[in-house]
């Protein structure tokens, strides 16, 4: 039992990698796609620019939906919305998994303490 949950901690990080990765994607396009149109707004002119930003600004608008439906590498379920949305929530709604958490480092403060690692 043991050694089956060592062999599944690496593959288990990996996936939890992959998951902050993708989060980190989501919110790397939202944040170019709301600055490019607040920046194309605000320095340039002309009915095609006010056109570049609008879709833009679309594009920023889905990025927050997309960033949104960013699911727990923990539980699957939406990390941001329980109910409500709290876009800035530094814990997931459901389980409180904190952001950036990587498995491996869920089992060190217990073990530097002398404690038993939590069984899975
Ligand atoms: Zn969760």
């Amino acid at each position: 039992m043991k050694a089956r949950t060592s062999q599944q901690a690496p593959e288990m990080r990996q996936a939890y990698v992959r998951a902050w990765r993708q989060y980190r994607i989501r919110r790397w396009c939202l944040t170019c796609f709301a600055m490019a149109a607040v920046g194309i707004a605000l320095l340039c002119h002309g009915r095609t620019w006010e056109t570049v930003a609008a879709v833009a600004w679309a594009l920023s608008m889905l990025s927050y939906v997309w960033l949104l439906a960013w699911r727990c590498p923990r539980c699957s379920r939406p990390y941001f919305f329980a109910g409500f949305i709290h876009p800035f929530a530094r814990r997931c709604m459901h389980c409180g998994l904190p952001k950036w958490h990587l498995p491996d480092t869920d089992q060190r403060p217990a073990q530097s303490q002398g404690e038993e690692p939590e069984k899975r």
